[in-house]
């Protein structure tokens, strides 16, 4: 199990930001800007190469509600995905990068 399917199963915990009966969001604990989110599906998918695009069209909706409940929605922000080795990612499991809270031009992204 990997540490977001631990989390899905209450197994880890998360600071929550939103959550509906498919998708959950919560603040990254390494926060590569002032605001940090990550929104996942609670279905474990792999990235958003194996998704499908029921999951991936609710999870853009559901990054859009999270976006309107920390008010990202009004300054702007930057929506980021890693896919497989070369993109660096570190955790297996389909997630948004939600990232604002300031100018995002100088982050090394
Ligand atoms: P990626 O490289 O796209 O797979 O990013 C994984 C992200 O998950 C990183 O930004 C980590 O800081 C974050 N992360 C890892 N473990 C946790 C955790 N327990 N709670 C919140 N964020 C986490």
């Amino acid at each position: 199990m990997n540490i977001f399917e631990k989390i899905v199963a209450g197994k880890a915990q998360c600071n929550k930001v939103l959550e509906n009966d498919d998708y959950l969001a919560f603040y990254d604990i390494a926060p590569k800007a002032r605001v940090h989110i990550l929104a996942i599906p609670k279905v474990c998918v792999k990235d958003l190469q194996s998704a499908s695009p029921d999951v991936l069209k609710g999870l853009c909706e559901f990054t859009k509600e999270v976006a309107q409940t920390v008010g990202l929605d009004k300054t702007g922000y930057r929506v980021l995905t890693n896919i497989g080795e070369d993109a660096n990612q570190e955790v297996p499991y389909l997630h948004f990068h939600i990232l604002g809270g300031e100018n995002l031009k100088a982050l090394g992204f």
